[in-house]
């Protein structure tokens, strides 16, 4: 569904993405993992369109996407939610929730949508018009995840949902990830937490500085010794 073929990035004189190949097929979900700084969140951005892609060249649905705009990037189906959350404090839950459905202008499915989410997230719906930013951080992340869908991706993009939430909504938010992709929505998700990421994925990518160094499916990877011994701390 999505390649990336020999990609090559740069933030000024910084080599950020070092020939980056890489594949998702359609209804899996697919890991990239690494340390701080290794280039995930930055294959997330060519993805996306708001890094430039230098060398290489990125297909989606044999289409190419290098140098289409961010918003046509969204219209094709890619959608992503940003680390951070990046929610809008001020409105409520249900007004950022809309936000997502900024391309789509049939209300009737926007409302099938919405459902959908609320029947993923039962505590967003349960505080629609609370003020997002009184939401916990948990809670907030489900929020930045469900803005994502209102947007109906056929690729959702996830960058670090689990970044600082305490384990048990960690669990909490790896479950609804998996319902969401057998529901039929392919993902990419960009993870620090690699043991709980390969338990929920097919298929697995490790990054160092910028280059791919190990890859493979994710029950292998997680059962590797030296990927164990390297990148998943002692289990
Ligand atoms: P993190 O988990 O911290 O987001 P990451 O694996 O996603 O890490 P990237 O954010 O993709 O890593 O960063 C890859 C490299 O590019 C790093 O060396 C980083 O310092 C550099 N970099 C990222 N963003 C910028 C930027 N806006 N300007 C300059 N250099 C950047």
């Amino acid at each position: 569904m999505l390649k990336l073929t020999d990609v090559n990035a740069y933030y000024g004189y910084v080599h950020a993405l070092k020939g980056i190949t890489l594949s998702v097929p359609r209804g899996k979900i697919v890991t990239l993992l690494g340390a701080n700084g290794a280039g995930k969140t930055s294959i997330l951005k060519a993805i996306s369109g708001i890094l430039e892609v230098r060398d290489g060249h990125i297909t989606f649905e044999e289409a190419h996407l290098t140098s289409v705009r961010p918003e046509h990037i969204v219209a094709r189906g890619i959608v992503q939610s940003p680390e951070g959350r990046q929610i809008f404090p001020e409105l409520s839950v249900n007004e950022n929730l809309m936000i997502g459905a900024y391309t789509r202008t049939d209300k009737k499915d926007i409302k099938t949508t919405l459902e959908k989410v609320y029947g993923y997230f039962p505590r967003l719906k349960e505080r629609e018009k609370q003020t997002a930013g009184t939401l916990s951080g948990g809670e907030q992340q489900m929020l930045a995840i469900g803005r994502a869908l209102m947007a109906k991706p056929k690729l959702l993009l996830l960058d670090e949902p689990s970044l600082g939430l305490a384990p048990l909504i960690v669990k909490d938010i790896f479950h609804i990830i998996q319902e969401i992709n057998k529901s039929g929505t392919t993902i990419l998700l960009v993870e620090q937490n690699a043991y709980q990421a390969l338990a929920i994925a097919d298929y697995g990518y490790i990054l160092e500085t910028g280059k791919i160094v190990h890859r493979g499916p994710a029950n292998e990877l997680r059962n590797d010794e030296k990927v164990k011994q390297a990148y998943l701390g002692s289990l």
